[in-house]
Protein backbone atom coordinates (compact mmCIF):
# COMPACT_ATOMS: atom_id res chain seq x y z
CA UNK A 1 0.00 0.00 0.00
CA UNK A 2 1.13 3.73 -0.57
CA UNK A 3 2.74 5.22 2.45
CA UNK A 4 2.18 8.34 4.11
CA UNK A 5 6.28 9.55 2.68
CA UNK A 6 4.70 8.47 -1.01
CA UNK A 7 6.55 5.41 -0.87
CA UNK A 8 5.19 1.61 -0.85
CA UNK A 9 5.15 -0.90 1.41
CA UNK A 10 3.29 -4.76 2.64
CA UNK A 11 0.58 -3.80 4.76
CA UNK A 12 -2.39 -4.88 5.75
CA UNK A 13 -5.72 -2.80 4.77
CA UNK A 14 -8.05 -2.67 7.60
CA UNK A 15 -11.21 -1.74 7.28
CA UNK A 16 -13.19 -0.21 10.10
CA UNK A 17 -17.30 0.53 9.62
CA UNK A 18 -18.63 3.02 11.74
CA UNK A 19 -22.05 3.86 12.86
CA UNK A 20 -22.78 7.65 12.36
CA UNK A 21 -25.59 7.99 15.73
CA UNK A 22 -23.08 6.47 18.25
CA UNK A 23 -20.19 6.03 17.27
CA UNK A 24 -19.80 2.62 17.84
CA UNK A 25 -17.61 0.23 15.52
CA UNK A 26 -19.92 -2.05 13.60
CA UNK A 27 -17.88 -4.22 11.66
CA UNK A 28 -14.12 -4.55 11.03
CA UNK A 29 -12.57 -6.14 7.94
CA UNK A 30 -8.96 -7.05 6.95
CA UNK A 31 -7.72 -7.44 3.41
CA UNK A 32 -4.57 -7.24 1.55
CA UNK A 33 -5.84 -4.61 -1.34
CA UNK A 34 -3.40 -1.56 -2.00
CA UNK A 35 -6.69 0.54 -2.20
CA UNK A 36 -10.47 0.46 -1.21
CA UNK A 37 -12.11 0.67 -4.59
CA UNK A 38 -13.79 -2.78 -3.61
CA UNK A 39 -14.20 -2.92 -0.44
CA UNK A 40 -17.50 -1.04 0.11
CA UNK A 41 -19.55 -4.36 -0.54
CA UNK A 42 -18.04 -6.49 1.43
CA UNK A 43 -18.35 -3.84 4.28
CA UNK A 44 -21.66 -3.17 3.60
CA UNK A 45 -21.93 -7.16 3.92
CA UNK A 46 -20.32 -7.33 7.22
CA UNK A 47 -22.84 -4.65 8.54
CA UNK A 48 -25.34 -6.71 7.64
CA UNK A 49 -24.10 -10.05 8.71
CA UNK A 50 -23.63 -8.12 12.45
CA UNK A 51 -26.51 -6.11 12.80
CA UNK A 52 -28.73 -7.65 10.77
CA UNK A 53 -29.51 -4.65 8.64
CA UNK A 54 -28.99 -2.97 5.73
CA UNK A 55 -27.54 0.51 6.06
CA UNK A 56 -29.97 3.33 4.04
CA UNK A 57 -26.91 5.88 4.16
CA UNK A 58 -23.31 5.16 3.41
CA UNK A 59 -20.27 7.43 3.42
CA UNK A 60 -17.02 7.06 2.69
CA UNK A 61 -13.97 8.83 1.52
CA UNK A 62 -13.16 9.15 -2.55
CA UNK A 63 -10.73 6.31 -2.37
CA UNK A 64 -13.70 3.94 -2.49
CA UNK A 65 -15.63 5.90 -5.26
CA UNK A 66 -15.34 3.89 -8.98
CA UNK A 67 -18.21 3.10 -11.38
CA UNK A 68 -18.67 0.08 -9.72
CA UNK A 69 -19.35 0.73 -6.19
CA UNK A 70 -21.67 3.76 -7.38
CA UNK A 71 -23.77 0.78 -9.59
CA UNK A 72 -23.45 -1.34 -6.72
CA UNK A 73 -24.97 0.90 -4.18
CA UNK A 74 -27.75 1.72 -6.62
CA UNK A 75 -28.29 -2.15 -7.08
CA UNK A 76 -28.80 -2.29 -3.01
CA UNK A 77 -31.27 0.71 -2.99
CA UNK A 78 -28.35 2.22 -0.29
CA UNK A 79 -27.81 5.93 -0.48
CA UNK A 80 -24.55 6.43 -0.97
CA UNK A 81 -22.51 9.46 -0.60
CA UNK A 82 -18.56 10.55 -1.30
CA UNK A 83 -16.64 12.97 -3.07
CA UNK A 84 -16.50 12.93 -6.75
CA UNK A 85 -13.77 12.37 -8.45
CA UNK A 86 -13.68 15.13 -11.31
CA UNK A 87 -12.57 13.36 -14.64
CA UNK A 88 -13.64 15.95 -17.14
CA UNK A 89 -10.70 16.81 -19.22
CA UNK A 90 -8.60 14.11 -17.69
CA UNK A 91 -7.00 11.60 -20.40
CA UNK A 92 -8.45 12.88 -23.33
CA UNK A 93 -5.33 11.85 -24.91
CA UNK A 94 -2.34 10.83 -23.73
CA UNK A 95 -0.36 13.58 -25.95
CA UNK A 96 -1.80 16.35 -24.75
CA UNK A 97 0.51 18.52 -22.67
CA UNK A 98 3.02 16.66 -24.11
CA UNK A 99 4.44 19.39 -26.30
CA UNK A 100 1.48 19.25 -28.28
CA UNK A 101 0.66 22.77 -29.78
CA UNK A 102 -3.04 23.74 -28.80
CA UNK A 103 -4.87 23.47 -32.38
CA UNK A 104 -3.89 19.51 -32.14
CA UNK A 105 -5.41 19.16 -28.90
CA UNK A 106 -7.58 16.28 -28.46
CA UNK A 107 -10.42 18.94 -28.87
CA UNK A 108 -9.56 19.57 -32.19
CA UNK A 109 -10.12 16.50 -33.21
CA UNK A 110 -14.07 15.58 -34.40
CA UNK A 111 -16.36 12.95 -33.57
CA UNK A 112 -18.39 11.44 -36.39
CA UNK A 113 -21.22 9.05 -34.34
CA UNK A 114 -21.87 7.12 -37.76
CA UNK A 115 -19.18 5.81 -38.28
CA UNK A 116 -17.96 6.26 -34.86
CA UNK A 117 -14.60 7.49 -35.60
CA UNK A 118 -12.74 10.87 -35.63
CA UNK A 119 -11.56 13.73 -38.17
CA UNK A 120 -8.01 15.22 -37.13
CA UNK A 121 -6.95 18.46 -38.33
CA UNK A 122 -5.47 17.28 -41.39
CA UNK A 123 -7.96 15.28 -42.26
CA UNK A 124 -7.18 11.69 -41.61
CA UNK A 125 -9.72 9.56 -40.04
CA UNK A 126 -8.33 7.76 -36.02
CA UNK A 127 -10.62 4.60 -36.12
CA UNK A 128 -11.79 3.17 -32.69
CA UNK A 129 -9.35 1.06 -31.35
CA UNK A 130 -10.70 -0.43 -27.74
CA UNK A 131 -11.87 0.58 -24.36
CA UNK A 132 -10.53 1.57 -20.73
CA UNK A 133 -12.12 1.49 -17.37
CA UNK A 134 -11.58 4.58 -15.55
CA UNK A 135 -13.01 5.16 -12.40
CA UNK A 136 -15.88 6.48 -12.68
CA UNK A 137 -16.21 6.75 -16.74
CA UNK A 138 -15.48 4.06 -19.77
CA UNK A 139 -13.14 5.55 -22.17
CA UNK A 140 -13.25 4.45 -26.02
CA UNK A 141 -9.63 5.12 -27.69
CA UNK A 142 -9.33 5.82 -31.27
CA UNK A 143 -6.21 5.81 -33.28
CA UNK A 144 -4.51 6.78 -36.39
CA UNK A 145 -2.73 4.78 -39.07
CA UNK A 146 0.43 4.80 -38.57
CA UNK A 147 1.59 5.48 -41.82
CA UNK A 148 -0.51 8.86 -41.87
CA UNK A 149 1.37 10.14 -38.79
CA UNK A 150 4.29 9.39 -39.28
CA UNK A 151 4.48 10.95 -42.77
CA UNK A 152 2.57 13.97 -41.55
CA UNK A 153 3.72 17.11 -42.15
CA UNK A 154 2.70 18.85 -38.74
CA UNK A 155 3.82 15.78 -36.96
CA UNK A 156 5.66 17.60 -34.60
CA UNK A 157 3.06 19.97 -33.24
CA UNK A 158 0.78 17.07 -33.05
CA UNK A 159 2.90 13.96 -31.41
CA UNK A 160 5.87 14.47 -30.83
CA UNK A 161 7.09 11.87 -29.08
CA UNK A 162 5.41 9.25 -31.46
CA UNK A 163 7.98 6.80 -33.45
CA UNK A 164 5.45 3.67 -33.40
CA UNK A 165 1.94 4.04 -33.53
CA UNK A 166 -0.65 6.75 -35.12
CA UNK A 167 -1.76 9.37 -32.94
CA UNK A 168 -4.68 8.35 -30.38
CA UNK A 169 -7.44 10.31 -29.01
CA UNK A 170 -10.20 8.98 -26.10
CA UNK A 171 -13.85 9.88 -25.80
CA UNK A 172 -15.41 9.27 -22.16
CA UNK A 173 -18.89 8.34 -21.26
CA UNK A 174 -20.20 8.62 -18.69
CA UNK A 175 -23.44 6.80 -17.23
CA UNK A 176 -26.62 7.60 -15.92
CA UNK A 177 -26.34 6.44 -12.44
CA UNK A 178 -23.05 7.88 -12.64
CA UNK A 179 -24.10 11.45 -13.78
CA UNK A 180 -27.37 11.35 -11.16
CA UNK A 181 -24.22 10.29 -8.45
CA UNK A 182 -22.18 13.64 -9.54
CA UNK A 183 -25.06 15.61 -9.77
CA UNK A 184 -25.63 14.87 -6.36
CA UNK A 185 -22.91 15.39 -4.51
CA UNK A 186 -22.62 18.88 -6.29
CA UNK A 187 -26.01 19.38 -3.98
CA UNK A 188 -24.99 21.82 -0.59
CA UNK A 189 -27.02 18.52 1.02
CA UNK A 190 -25.04 15.88 0.28
CA UNK A 191 -21.62 17.93 0.62
CA UNK A 192 -23.07 18.44 4.36
CA UNK A 193 -23.53 14.81 5.08
CA UNK A 194 -20.07 14.07 3.33
CA UNK A 195 -18.55 16.91 6.31
CA UNK A 196 -19.93 14.73 9.05
CA UNK A 197 -17.65 11.88 7.44
CA UNK A 198 -14.04 12.89 9.02
CA UNK A 199 -15.46 13.02 12.49
CA UNK A 200 -17.10 9.80 12.31
CA UNK A 201 -15.25 7.80 10.63
CA UNK A 202 -11.64 9.01 11.98
CA UNK A 203 -12.13 8.92 15.24
CA UNK A 204 -11.87 4.74 15.52
CA UNK A 205 -9.10 5.34 13.19
CA UNK A 206 -7.14 8.28 15.59
CA UNK A 207 -8.04 6.94 19.08
CA UNK A 208 -6.52 3.49 18.31
CA UNK A 209 -3.19 4.70 16.78
CA UNK A 210 -3.13 7.76 19.86
CA UNK A 211 -4.68 5.93 22.76
CA UNK A 212 -3.72 2.49 22.16
CA UNK A 213 -0.30 3.20 20.17
CA UNK A 214 -1.31 0.22 17.43
CA UNK A 215 0.73 1.18 14.25
CA UNK A 216 2.12 -2.16 13.29
CA UNK A 217 0.40 -5.67 13.69
CA UNK A 218 1.89 -7.53 16.78
CA UNK A 219 1.25 -10.73 14.76
CA UNK A 220 1.23 -11.84 10.67
CA UNK A 221 -1.40 -13.87 8.72
CA UNK A 222 -5.05 -12.18 7.51
CA UNK A 223 -6.74 -14.37 10.10
CA UNK A 224 -4.53 -12.97 13.13
CA UNK A 225 -4.32 -9.78 12.13
CA UNK A 226 -8.32 -9.65 11.80
CA UNK A 227 -8.34 -11.17 15.19
CA UNK A 228 -5.68 -8.26 16.74
CA UNK A 229 -7.98 -5.76 14.74
CA UNK A 230 -11.13 -6.91 16.15
CA UNK A 231 -10.17 -7.21 19.92
CA UNK A 232 -8.37 -3.34 19.08
CA UNK A 233 -12.13 -2.14 17.98
CA UNK A 234 -13.96 -4.36 20.44
CA UNK A 235 -11.99 -2.27 23.07
CA UNK A 236 -12.59 1.23 21.52
CA UNK A 237 -16.35 0.23 21.72
CA UNK A 238 -16.11 -0.61 25.43
CA UNK A 239 -14.47 3.01 25.75
CA UNK A 240 -17.86 4.62 23.74
CA UNK A 241 -19.98 2.43 25.55
CA UNK A 242 -18.78 3.73 29.06
CA UNK A 243 -19.02 7.52 27.32
CA UNK A 244 -22.98 6.52 26.19
CA UNK A 245 -23.78 5.60 28.88
CA UNK A 246 -22.36 8.39 31.38
CA UNK A 247 -23.96 10.77 29.12
CA UNK A 248 -27.33 9.13 29.63
CA UNK A 249 -26.63 8.48 33.48
CA UNK A 250 -25.56 12.71 33.33
CA UNK A 251 -28.70 13.26 31.56
CA UNK A 252 -31.00 11.62 34.22
CA UNK A 253 -29.36 13.51 37.01
CA UNK A 254 -31.75 15.84 38.89
CA UNK A 255 -30.89 19.34 38.37
S1 LIG B 1 0.05 13.58 -36.93
FE1 LIG B 1 -1.60 12.15 -37.47
S2 LIG B 1 -3.32 12.72 -36.24
FE2 LIG B 1 -1.88 14.39 -36.16
S3 LIG B 1 -2.56 15.83 -37.72
FE3 LIG B 1 -1.05 14.50 -38.65
S4 LIG B 1 -2.18 12.79 -39.53
FE4 LIG B 1 -3.54 13.84 -38.14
Amino acid sequence: MKQADGGFAPSYNVQIDTDAKSGVVVGVGVVQAGNDFEQLEPGIERGEQNLGKTAKKVVTDGGFVSRETILAMNQRAIEYIAPCVDEAGKGQSSYDGRGVSPEYHSSQFVYDAHSDSYRCPQGKILCYEGKEQRHMQVSYRYRAQRSDCQGCPVKSQCCPGNRVTGRSVHRSEELAEVAEFRQKMATEQAREIYRQRAQVAETPNLWIEAKFGLRQFSVRGLRKVGMEALWTCVTYNIGVWIRLRWRQAAVALPA
